[in-house]
């Protein structure tokens, strides 16, 4: 029953001295939209473009994603859509693109480092959403993935306004973006960290080796020093600092990332009522102790449990 009440709350996400921390979901196809859209969440703070892409012969046509992306916009209405442009290679090899094998695919040629080698991939990309935004009249915001300059968020933002996209962004997601934080927003709107991915090159362990898994912990506190590095950036230039991997589902992480000054989650929508709720309980002075007590942590179970020991206890 209580869980019953908690789903049914709609309101934004919010601590409980009424400071917002925006509520998203993360999507990966328009079929999850159109569910995600009838829960309670107030947008999407990351759709995730690869479904489109993999395992078929041919890239997709600019009027295949266009419609994808319009049919996105459309199930969410007035609500924010953060659309990613695609993050394939390493472990997401595109069939059509004859991508060279690599020896260290996570540092290879993946996500916006596509540019390098097929740069039309972006362009027909950026040129869909742009479509999709005329087709509905909603304009989506746009990022891209695994930036580690401020010349490739330069450049990627100059792309996307040059195809009449207005909000622009970057993922932070490797260690080198949220250690200069402050020159990659200068060249763009806001910022969404990928705190799965900035686990994964903090600690250097693949995500996808199960023997890792203790390493790829966003609890690191390392990896919450460069979270906390990121929304203090953000902090400076009024922009705001998002936060969109899956561990952001975590309603204790949520509370310590609260802590930690993002302005934004996004997680798979079912995770969103716990965190709200979560979120409601605590005051900003709360959050920041609790994020204050996993950073003092030395390791990422210690910084979990020290964050769940100062958190109120009926969460
Ligand atoms: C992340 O790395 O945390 C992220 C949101 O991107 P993905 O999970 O799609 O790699
Ligand atoms: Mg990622």
């Amino acid at each position: 029953e209580v869980a019953r009440a908690l789903a049914q709350d709609s309101s934004p996400g919010a601590l409980a001295d009424g400071n917002p921390l925006a509520l998203l979901a993360n999507v990966g196809t328009p079929g999850a939209a159109a569910h995600a859209a009838g829960q309670s969440v107030e947008g999407v703070g990351l759709l995730r473009t690869e479904a489109l892409f993999l395992g078929r012969a041919t890239p997709p046509s600019h009027a295949e994603q266009a419609a994808a992306y319009a049919a996105v916009l459309t199930s969410f209405g007035e609500r924010k859509v953060v659309i990613r442009t695609l993050d394939a290679g390493a472990d997401k090899p595109l069939a059509f693109a004859a991508m060279p094998a690599e020896e260290n695919p996570a540092l290879g040629v993946r996500a916006y480092r596509l540019v390098r080698t097929r740069p039309s991939l972006l362009d027909t990309q950026l040129g869909a959403i742009a479509d999709a935004a005329a087709m509905t009249g909603r304009m989506p915001w746009v990022m891209a993935p695994m930036i580690a300059t401020p010349a490739e968020a330069r450049d990627f933002a100059r792309r996307a306004r040059s195809h009449g996209l207005p909000t622009v962004g970057v993922m932070v997601e490797v260690p080198a973006a949220a250690l200069r934080a402050d020159a990659i927003l200068a060249e763009v709107d806001f910022v969404s960290i990928g705190v799965d991915d900035l686990a994964q090159y903090t600690m250097a362990a693949d995500r996808l080796r199960d023997e890792l898994a203790d390493l790829v912990d966003p609890f690191w506190p390392p990896v919450l020093d460069l979270v906390a590095a990121t929304a203090a950036a953000g902090e400076r230039c009024g922009k705001p600092v998002g936060v969109c991997g899956e561990s952001a589902s975590d309603p204790v992480m949520a509370v310590v990332l609260a802590g930690l000054g993002v302005t934004s989650l996004s997680m798979g929508p079912t995770a969103v009522p716990a965190v709200r709720y979560a979120l409601s309980r605590h005051t900003e002075q709360e959050v920041r102790d609790v994020a204050d007590a996993a950073r003092s942590a030395d390791g990422a179970p210690q910084a979990r449990a020290a964050a769940l020991a100062a958190m109120s206890p009926d969460v």
